[in-house]
């Protein structure tokens, strides 16, 4: 049974594609000390007969059947675009795009990022490429060569979840990323755990020392803003902060202040 509904699911998903009924949404991102919005990420969603459909109840089967490939291509021209031409009202904002695993260990991923860059004429510093540790584990080898391609592009790269994998700190010495994201899964126990909350405090310290961006993710109360801002954190992310919105949404913040009282 369970074998069938994943066929399935992954027959809807190859018609979704096909059909355009994939959208993205984007959060902003915002420097802490200025409040104001540096970046946005594109998160994607599926809408499936009337309902929006969660990434989390889609990746793993795109990833399982190959279509991550062609979905993950879609996705980083699509968000390109629109951070495209919002720069060309002069908005100084940057692009963050997630990336599974199959993506970056696919043969053509190097050369389709160049050609998505050279289409949209985003300039590929303002591009941040987000992985999870886990791919530095699995496929070691592999991925470091691609990952350090894509740098060797212009890209930057991000650690997403970070703190929740294995060796952490040898990662960030193996492959030169130029930003970390909090898990939020830490930023929840701030202030409430006290090793949680020494934790947050030296990986924000080790960011620095390194001269690598830290984001921290999942921001939902003042008192972690409060926290985040008192231990020098650079940039945060968050419901607090602002939700993930339609790209309609973003354009309502040109301008670079969120509408929340931070
Ligand atoms: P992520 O990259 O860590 O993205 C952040 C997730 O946290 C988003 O969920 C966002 O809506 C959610 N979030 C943001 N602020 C808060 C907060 O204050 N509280 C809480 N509780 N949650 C918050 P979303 O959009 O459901 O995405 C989940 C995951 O799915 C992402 O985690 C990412 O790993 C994956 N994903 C999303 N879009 C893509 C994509 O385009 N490609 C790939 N490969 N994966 C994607
Ligand atoms: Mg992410
Ligand atoms: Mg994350």
């Amino acid at each position: 049974e369970t074998v069938v509904s994943r066929l399935e699911l992954q027959i809807h998903l190859r018609e979704a594609l096909a059909g355009g009924d994939f959208y993205l949404e984007y959060q902003p991102v915002v420097d802490l000390g200025s409040s104001q919005v540096t970046s946005v990420e594109a998160l994607v969603r599926w809408d499936h007969e009337g309902r929006t459909v969660p990434p989390e109840e889609f990746i793993g089967a795109a990833e399982e059947s190959g279509l991550i490939v062609p979905l993950g291509e879609w996705i980083l021209r699509e968000a390109c675009q629109k951070v495209a031409v919002w720069r060309i009202s002069d908005w100084d904002i940057g692009l963050s795009v997630n990336l599974s695993a199959k993506q970056v260990l696919s043969s053509r991923f190097v050369s389709t990022v160049a050609g998505v860059l050279a289409e949209t004429g985003l300039p590929a510093e303002v591009l941040t490429l987000e992985v999870d540790e886990e791919l530095l584990l699995d496929d070691g080898a592999e991925a470091v060569a691609s990952l350090s391609e894509l740098r060797a592009l212009g890209v930057q790269l991000a650690i997403d979840d970070y703190g929740m994998g294995y060796a952490s700190l040898a990662h960030l010495r193996e492959l030169s990323v130029d930003a970390i994201k909090i898990d939020p899964s830490f930023i929840d126990d701030l202030g409430r755990d006290d090793t949680v909350t020494l934790l947050t405090h030296t990986i924000i310290q080790l960011g620095r020392d390194l001269g690598v961006q830290v984001v921290a993710e999942g921001i939902e109360r003042p008192e972690q803003l409060e926290q985040l801002r008192a231990m020098g954190c650079d940039h945060g992310q968050g419901f607090l902060v602002a939700r993930p919105m339609s790209a309609d949404g973003v354009e309502a913040l040109v301008g670079g202040e969120v509408g929340v009282a931070l």
